[in-house]
This record gives C-alpha cells, sequence and structure tokens, in this order.
C-alpha cells in the first residue's frame, strides 16, 4: 500500500465555492508526469470537460515548485523528477446536479471525475483519500455519506477512505453535511439512505420501502459479488428530479413534497416517481455499471465513446423501473398500466420515432439526445422511453414464443451471467444473440424493424394478448401526460401542433411539430404569442381558449420574433389522438393467466 497515489479534498473556501484537491505520487513517470481530468462522467453521456472548473494548478517535488505545464484541455504535465510529486488543484465548485460538484458554506457534494485528476499511466494503482472538513463554523455538524470504503474514517466521518484504482475512486460521489441517515437491509448487505435538505421526511417509511425494492431486484439477479454496501444520496430541494447511478451508490434529486411524511398512507403520485427513480438507479446497479457495453469496457473519459446499445442499459433499466414497483407490490396493475400509458404516450406523441432509430439514438446521444434543440421532438427518439417499450414487446413476445416458460428476466440472468459477472462487456448483438437462443427463435425481422428500423412497435396486438387493451384519445390539456381515460369534460377538437412556455411570464413558442397548423401559418420557435384573433394570450389560459374553436376554423395569431411583430393566418387542423391509455381486459382466462404470471400478481 506504500505506492498507493494519495489523494486529499477540503473546502478550502466554501463562500467562493472553492476545493483544494491534492494527488501525491510516490513514483511519476521519469519522462514527465501526466495528470489529466476527466472529460464526461459515466452514466451522463456528453463532454462536459471538468477540467474547465480548475481554476488553479500547481506542482512540487521534495518541497520545492517544479513547471507544470498544460498540454491540452484537461491535461497537465509535470518537469521529470526522481521524488514524489504533489499536484494541487484548486476547483470551482458550483453546480448542484448529480453529475456535478457543488460547495457552499451549507454542504459539499462533488463526483470523483470533476475533482481528482487521473495519474496517466498509473490508472491501476491504490488511490488513498483524505477528506478534510471545512475551516468554519457552520461545518461543525457536517458528516461524510458515500460508498467509498473507510480506511481509518468513522462511518459518515471525516478521514481516510480508500479506492481500488482511480476507476473505482471516481465512482463513489460524496455528499458532506447536515445530513438525515437511515440504515436497512437488503439483499443481504447493508443500504444506507442519506438526505440533505430539511425535508421532515418519513425515514422508516422510506427505508421500509426502498429495502422492499432492493430486495426485488437483488432476488431477480443476483447480488454481485463485489457489492457489500449500498448508499443512497438524496438532496430534496423544492424542485427538481433526477438521479445519476455508481456501482455502489446513487445521487439522487427529488422535491421535498414527493418524501412521505410520518402519517402518510398509500403511494401518491410524486412518490410512485420517486419510487421509480430509486428502482431504475438501483437496477442500474447490474444494467450498465457491471454489465455494461464492451465499448465501456474500460470507460474512455478523455472523448466520446459510440455504442448502438445505450436503449438496452436505459431502455430495458426504463422498463424493470416500474415493472418492479408492481412486482413487489408497492404499486396496483392499474396504477403500474398508468405509468406504461404515459410512455406510450410520450413516444406516440414524438414524430421523431419515424425518424430516428433507437440504435442511431443511442450511437449520437453525445450530439442529440443531451443536446435537444426545439426540433428535437421532429428529429430524434428518446432511447429510454422508446427503449422501454422495446422491452416491453420482447418480454411479452418471449413469453408467448415459450408458451411462458422463459421471459426477458431469463434473457436478462443469461446476459448478467455471460457478461456481467466476468466483467467482459456485452458486444453489440449481445442481446439479439441472447433472447434467440433464449427461444430458440430467429428474431431478426423484429430487431431489424423495432431497434435498427423505425417501424411501429407490436405493442397493441402483444398486450392484447395479455388482457390488456390499447385505448388513444385526444390530449385534454397541457398538463395530460396520458395514462388514464378522459374525465368528464370534453377533450378539445383542434391543436396548435405546438407547446409553449412562460419566459418572464409571457408565452413563447417551445417547439413546433413538423406539419402542424402553428408551423403551416408560419410561426418559428421562440415567437412570442401575442394574441390569438386580437386577444393576448396567456401560457396558463391557452388551453381553455383552443377548446373555444372547431376544426376548419381561421385564426389570426400575431407573435413578436425578436423585436418585429408578424402576423399570421392560422387554419385550425384536428387534434390527434396521439394520448394512450391501457385498461385491464379479464374476458379470457388465458389471457388472464399470462397477465398476472407476467406482472407477478
Ligand atoms: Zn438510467
Amino acid at each position: 500500500m506504500t505506492d498507493a497515489h494519495k489523494y486529499s479534498i477540503r473546502p478550502s473556501n466554501p463562500a467562493a465555492h472553492l476545493f483544494e484537491v491534492t494527488v501525491t505520487v510516490a513514483k511519476p513517470d521519469p519522462d514527465g508526469q501526466v495528470f489529466a481530468i476527466p472529460a464526461w462522467i459515466p452514466g451522463s453521456y456528453m463532454i462536459r470537460d471538468y477540467a474547465r472548473h480548475v481554476v488553479a494548478a500547481r506542482a512540487e517535488a521534495d518541497g520545492v515548485g517544479i513547471e507544470l505545464k498544460k498540454l491540452d484541455k484537461s491535461q497537465w504535465r509535470a518537469a521529470p523528477t526522481s521524488y514524489p510529486i504533489t499536484l494541487t488543484l484548486e476547483i470551482h465548485a458550483l453546480d448542484e446536479s448529480v453529475r456535478g460538484a457543488h460547495l457552499d458554506t451549507t454542504h459539499a457534494y462533488f463526483n470523483g471525475p470533476c475533482v481528482f485528476p487521473a495519474v496517466v499511466g498509473q490508472e491501476d494503482t491504490d488511490c488513498a483519500l483524505s477528506i478534510e472538513n471545512a475551516d468554519i463554523d457552520s461545518a461543525k455538524k457536517w458528516r461524510v455519506a458515500t460508498s467509498m470504503k473507510t480506511n481509518g474514517a468513522e462511518q459518515y466521518g471525516f478521514g481516510q477512505y480508500i479506492a481500488g484504482d482511480y476507476a473505482e475512486l471516481i465512482d463513489h460521489p460524496v455528499e458532506i453535511g447536515e445530513l438525515s441517515i437511515g440504515e436497512f437491509e437488503a439483499g443481504g448487505i447493508p443500504h444506507v439512505l442519506a438526505i440533505r435538505g430539511n425535508t421532515r421526511a418519513d425515514m422508516a417509511r422510506l427505508c421500509h420501502d426502498f429495502a422492499h425494492l432492493c430486495d426485488y431486484h437483488m432476488q431477480m439477479l443476483g447480488k454481485p459479488s463485489d457489492l457489500d454496501r449500498y448508499v443512497f444520496l438524496l438532496h430534496a430541494p423544492g424542485s427538481g428530479y433526477g438521479g445519476l447511478e455508481h456501482g455502489w451508490s446513487t445521487s439522487l434529486v427529488c422535491s421535498r413534497d414527493s418524501l412521505p411524511v410520518r402519517g402518510d398512507e398509500g403511494v401518491s403520485e410524486e412518490y410512485r416517481t420517486l419510487l421509480g427513480l430509486v428502482s431504475h438507479e438501483y437496477f442500474h446497479l447490474w444494467n450498465v455499471k457491471r454489465l455494461k457495453p464492451a465499448a465501456f469496457t474500460p470507460y474512455d473519459l478523455t472523448q466520446e465513446v459510440y455504442t448502438e446499445l445505450l436503449w438496452v442499459f436505459e431502455g430495458i433499466t426504463s422498463y424493470y423501473d416500474d415493472l418492479a414497483l408492481v412486482r413487489s407490490g408497492l404499486i396496483g396493475s392499474d396504477g403500474y398500466l398508468e405509468l406504461l400509458g404515459q410512455i406510450l404516450t410520450r413516444i406516440a406523441r414524438g414524430a421523431g420515432r419515424k425518424r430516428q432509430s433507437v440504435a442511431e439514438s443511442s450511437f449520437e446521444a453525445w450530439t442529440k439526445f443531451y443536446k435537444k434543440d426545439a426540433n428535437a421532438g421532429n428529429a430524434i427518439v428518446s432511447y429510454y422511453a422508446k427503449g422501454a417499450l422495446i422491452a416491453l414487446c420482447l418480454d411479452l413476445k418471449l413469453r408467448l414464443e415459450s408458451d411462458g416458460k422463459h421471459s426477458l428476466d431469463d434473457v436478462m440472468r443469461e446476459c448478467w451471467k455471460r457478461w456481467g459477472e466476468s466483467g467482459d462487456g456485452m458486444p453489440e448483438n449481445g442481446l439479439e444473440l441472447v433472447c434467440a437462443e433464449t427461444v430458440d427463435a430467429d428474431l431478426g425481422d423484429f430487431f431489424n424493424a423495432s431497434v435498427r428500423g423505425t417501424g411501429e412497435l407490436p405493442v397493441e396486438a402483444l398486450l392484447r394478448e395479455f388482457g390488456v387493451d390499447f385505448h388513444t384519445r385526444r390530449a385534454q390539456s397541457r398538463a395530460d401526460k396520458g395514462g388514464k381515460a378522459a374525465g368528464d369534460e370534453s377533450l378539445p377538437a383542434v391543436w396548435l401542433g405546438a407547446t409553449l412556455m412562460a419566459i418572464a411570464d409571457k408565452p413563447v413558442f417551445a417547439s413546433l411539430t413538423n406539419g402542424g397548423p402553428a408551423e403551416l401559418a408560419g410561426v418559428s420557435p421562440g415567437d412570442e404569442f401575442v394574441a390569438l384573433d386580437g386577444v393576448r394570450v396567456n401560457v396558463g389560459g391557452s388551453d381553455s381558449r383552443i377548446r373555444r374553436y372547431k376544426v376548419g376554423d381561421v385564426s389570426t395569431l400575431t407573435v413578436f420574433r425578436g423585436d418585429d411583430l408578424l402576423t399570421f393566418k392560422l387554419t385550425w387542423a384536428e387534434a390527434p389522438g396521439d394520448t394512450c391509455f391501457l385498461t385491464i381486459n379479464t374476458d379470457d382466462s388465458a389471457r388472464n393467466i399470462r397477465r398476472s404470471s407476467w406482472l407477478k400478481v
């Protein structure tokens, strides 16, 4: 252990959002040691160039400063020396997302890729990390939550931690602050839930429900041999939503109000969404963190890495996240079918599914899915949502083809055994191969149409075989996410073919559907919607205004494009039936049996 790289991190100036990070290398490269900060973080496929937050860098050997040359946007080289080198970086941290690093006088949070430089050429060496506290009064009650193994530090304390190599060092996000901590066991190992934020959440209820969900996933895929503790880091501000998966932990953001308080019964829609997020990130512990595309073994964090398989790792995970809620009994079948109806709606409303396949969406994630613009709805498809529907179709297809003997569960277990536990990485054709082997049938047509092509998925026909009827209707309002039958109110006959957002309380066209009435009239994304037939429009009231028109009516639209006031003629067209919902049909007993076996209810 004497030659481990010695890292340290200290919130050196919380008010200025500055961390001081050091790394000492015992045996530097005799030609001049190179240090590199990653350009991206695994799980979020966009070049972020974290080195741009480094505000000062210096190196010393044997107590004397040595030359440190910047080689490119992310790398430095220290002058050759035979002494151990210490590199010191000052890093600005004001990104509160789960992908960033954030420091102020109330807490510190960081992801390894944002703050720890790699010792290039020695990435396999052990890494010792000293986590130090800020020297400010408000930090006196701070505790440390991370899945990194302690090496002398007390549980939740400052001090020494250890990681087996650089990849592991940067896969343990760290939250430091006044934390509420709950502990529970699942799959026979300890789990921790550390919450930042004044939430008044019912910690016992959260631990109970999370344990239930984690146990379900553990039963399905089995405990990975290198998993001996798991940590949920949860930040609960007034609003926000998101998560990022790691090998032994996850960072989550949800709104404070989505957390149940003591006395709450049942599962609110907001809490159901959080449980889905927890389920999603936990499933990633297998699917993408250990079973990953061969292209990711190992990750090249200096540049984009291309694979057509993100739909497998995000789509199948998105399928199992909600499915685990119903299978483990946290929600009922109706609740599950509502969630499925919402995914169907998201895909039905995006014309991009006719232009881009999920294989392409995966491959182009770096510049398209992660850099959505106003035309995204027309041009790209989500490999999460359509991937989840492909997973649904595959699951139902495998069950039908094998007369109920096999399912996607078996496929995932086999993929896990073949490429996950071994660490080999899944080849690009891996999933298709295992699906075909599982049911001894050629699924080439399905994969060509659904994965590599832009064909409509056979969801309706497949669900019917499981006693689930598929319905579509027009959207009720801007807030209508689908998943439910319409209420009593009549549905609007026409639509704008556009989404509106409020900027400084003014309605602005955010995106337009190709061929929709607004686009045909000449409206452009970014136009401020001033008036409809001479009457001012506001975002909140736009639904009730639109309800007053019939198909074929012609209106005058007034918009500001920059400083210019423009007037357009808009012909109202029939609103599409792109809102989906599902209902259970119990007429056929064979189909009822299939449904029970699928949903485990
Ligand atoms: Zn995910």
